[in-house]
């Protein structure tokens, strides 16, 4: 079956609600770059996809990186002097500063306040804060909390460890005909977070269980990794098969109800640019067109120029662009199944775009081909939709000339796309095209 023969349509609100089910069981993970939480995470998702898993130890070198030490939590709290958790990271993982230090002692309330972190201007929710590189401890609460706090001597407890071990990370690949690849990476370092970061977890994890079914053009990498230091890992790692990269996707933010934002690669004029601004304004619906900038997610690394691979960004509104970003209110219910669903419908026809979008060579390139004695005539009645595919084959036939993809040629027509395949596939049955 290729990626075109599947049909979402039908079952697509099933589909959402299964990535839902999946987003659900990995919510109450603590996750971090390191640690039990990435390998617990995997764990689910080998039920999803046979990915592999691999370790890469503390110490390792990795271009100008060091890959950190391994951090794992078992528990967090804030006690007052009755001996009442104030601080519970039971109730939220996001209650601890990512990364914290073990610590075990009493403070006053001036000395607590210097290690807790508040969203003032949403005075509900709990911020994500992280000190992966600087050596920290620290709690973060909801505003309103935090102003209820009374002079008085604080019991402050961080079990956690910091120490020699490895840093983990998932990779799927699928062979397809052509041993030129796709990259699908997205990041799976954060925890109970969902926009950003569960949804692009479930959507990846969709998408290569959709994909392993397929008959394939191209092959596909999947790679979940923890943002920056896991793309810098496998870079360094597995330079060798860098090149075979062609198109790439890093999916992020993918899981709120804003309209969908494409990040360009750092070429910006690459196929995967033009295949997903294409297919978003084929759409019919609002989106956004960013240029890459050196900053938000892994795109960063694979961007850099010494790479400089033609890997994109689409997500739906950005990092930092929606007030939830980064708090608890990026929840199981600013997610839904119907955001999830249409961000996997969004990516599968960004790839069946690039699966569909070869390029052709006219094996009867002076004057044109009799299409009546083929029997391609028979196509061409008086009906406008045989007119217009009429009109497709002669646009398909006069631009495969090596220098025209299928989109170049439905741009330059002004035709549908699907059209332009249409013509194409016909026009290749019969030997008149030969694909490059
Ligand atoms: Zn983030």
């Amino acid at each position: 079956m290729s990626l075109s023969d599947f049909k979402t349509e039908d079952n697509i609100i099933e589909i959402g609600s299964e990535m839902h089910g999946l987003m659900r069981e990995l919510y109450p993970i603590c996750r971090s770059i390191t640690g039990d939480g990435v390998r617990n995470t995997l764990n689910i998702l080998k039920k999803e996809i046979s990915l592999a898993v691999h370790e890469v130890a503390s110490g390792t070198k990795v271009f100008d990186w060091t890959v950190p030490q391994e951090w794992n939590i078992k528990d967090a709290y804030v006690k007052n002097s009755r001996g009442e958790k104030i601080i519970d990271f039971t109730k939220s993982n996001l209650h601890v500063l990512n990364y914290s230090v073990p610590v075990n002692k009493r403070v006053s309330l001036e000395e607590l306040k210097e290690h807790l972190f508040t969203l003032p201007q949403h005075p509900e929710w709990i911020p994500y804060r992280t000190s992966y590189y600087s050596k920290n401890w620290g709690f973060c609460l909801s505003h309103n909390e935090f102003q209820k706090l009374q002079p008085d001597t604080y019991e402050v407890c961080i079990e956690s460890s910091l120490e020699d071990g490895h840093l983990t990370y998932g990779e799927y690949y699928i062979e397809g005909k052509n041993s030129d690849e796709v990259l699908i990476s997205t990041h799976i370092c954060h925890p109970s977070l969902c926009s950003d970061n569960l949804a692009g977890i479930v959507l990846a994890t969709n998408l290569a269980k959709y994909l392993s079914s397929a008959s394939l053009r191209y092959s596909y990498r999947f790679l979940f990794i923890p943002g920056t230091i896991g793309s810098i890992t496998w870079l360094c790692l597995n330079e060798p098969k860098v090149s075979k990269i062609k198109h790439g996707l890093v999916v992020a933010c993918i899981g709120d109800s804003g309209k969908f934002t494409y990040k360009k690669t750092r070429q910006q004029d690459a196929e995967i640019d033009n295949i997903a601004a294409h297919v978003l304004k084929d759409s019919g619906n609002d989106f956004e067109i960013i240029d890459f900038f050196p900053y938000g997610y892994d795109e960063r690394q694979y961007c850099s120029p010494g790479f400089d691979l033609p890997v994109g960004c689409l997500m739906r509104t950005p990092h930092g662009e929606f007030p939830e970003y980064h708090t608890s209110a990026d929840n199981l219910k600013f997610v839904t199944p119907e955001n999830l669903a249409g961000s996997f419908l969004m990516y599968l026809a960004v790839l069946k775009r690039l699966e569909n979008n070869k390029k052709y060579i006219n094996q009867n390139p002076k004057c044109e081909p009799q299409l009546g004695k083929r029997g391609l005539y028979d196509k061409l009645g008086d009906q406008d939709s045989s007119k217009a595919l009429q009109l497709a084959m002669l646009w398909v036939l006069n631009l495969s000339d090596d220098k025209h993809t299928l989109m170049d040629i439905s741009d330059r027509a002004g035709l549908e796309f699907d059209l332009i395949k249409e013509a194409a596939d016909a026009l290749a049955e019969h030997e008149l095209l030969k694909e490059i």
